[in-house]
């Protein structure tokens, strides 16, 4: 069989032993082993890498473990809004949708926008009739209300703090998740999807749904999704540096990967992390803090489903 492999990532932070009861411990590592190993039956069928990164991307928008579709933040207004991107590493094709509301799972939408429109991104209400006008499934306001997440932004909606999910006032974290993978034919795709930030203004947009920024695929370089402080991550133009640093530098995947999210990144003060992969099998998952939610598998080995840093 030829190479396949495909990375995921549930959002990184100050997730630390201490920070999750050993019930949560487990119920993450379900989960992401779950939605792997989904997105990794696609590629072992024969399927593309745009359908796998798809579908991994589904399974974590559909659990409200994930700061994504089902369990996104609250804005400051007390409501959701979402970003998503998806990018094919073969045509340089991208779709992305930002400040969406009500749409069940944001990342079929952007991969819609991709393929039966003439643009890379939609937003709000252009988006959402974009998906009525093409049989996306809509969710209602209740099925994204999660319990631990309003009580998360009840503790900060009269200030003008905005955080990171399940930040607990200085812990950060970020629950956004995301898929990068290669198929057997050789091609590589990411994809991208956010809840973004608890109690951030309305219309806020944070790096996911940027193609360059927080998604990006190219077979010639890599595929990466990134998840972090999002006005970081947009100005230091993450996914498309590390491209670069391949593409014009000869890096290796591994070794951009470091200088961005390590020294670049770290000088600038952006936490959080990425995930990488080209088209020779390579997967990089570097994070600047103290945990990121992440799994892998390559060609028929075993998932690889770690959270802390120390399990590097
Ligand atoms: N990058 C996302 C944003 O700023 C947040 C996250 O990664 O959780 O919207």
């Amino acid at each position: 069989m030829k190479n396949i492999a495909i990375a995921i990532h549930g959002g990184a932070g100050t997730i630390t032993r201490a920070s999750l009861t050993p019930e949560q411990d487990t119920a993450y590592r379900a989960a992401l082993e779950e939605a792997v190993a989904a997105g990794h039956k696609v590629l072992a069928d024969g399927g593309s890498a745009l359908d796998a990164v798809e579908l991994a991307v589904v399974h974590l928008e559909d659990t409200p473990l994930f700061n994504a579709g089902k369990g996104s933040v609250f804005t400051k207004e007390g409501k959701h809004e979402m970003d998503a991107a998806i990018m094919c590493g073969k045509t340089l094709g991208a779709g992305a949708v930002a400040g969406v509301h009500s749409i069940r799972n944001p990342v079929k939408l952007s991969r819609a926008v991709m393929e039966l429109s003439d643009h890379v991104m939609l937003s709000g209400y252009g988006a959402e009739e974009f998906a009525i006008n093409h049989g996306l499934a809509f969710a209602p306001e209740d099925y994204f209300f999660d319990a631990f997440r309003y009580k998360q932004w009840a503790e900060v909606r009269d200030s003008n703090i905005f955080m990171l999910d399940h930040t607990v006032n200085v812990d950060e974290k970020f629950g956004t998740v995301g898929a990068v993978a290669l198929d057997q034919e050789g091609n590589i795709a990411a994809a991208t999807s956010t809840g973004g930030m608890t109690n951030k203004r309305y219309n806020r947009i944070g790096d996911s749904p940027i193609i360059g920024a927080g998604n990006y695929a190219n077979n010639k370089t890599c595929a990466i999704s990134c998840t972090g402080h999002g006005e970081y991550f947009v100005r230091a133009v993450v996914a498309y540096d590390v491209s670069c640093l391949i593409e014009y530098k000869g890096l290796t995947l591994q070794q951009a990967c470091e200088e961005v999210v390590m020294k670049k990144l770290v000088a600038f003060g952006g936490e959080g992390g990425l995930i990488a992969v080209n088209a020779a099998g390579d997967i990089a998952m570097p994070f600047n803090c103290e945990g990121m939610y992440r799994a892998s598998i390559k060609n028929d080995a075993k998932a690889t489903v770690d959270i802390y840093r120390d399990e590097n």
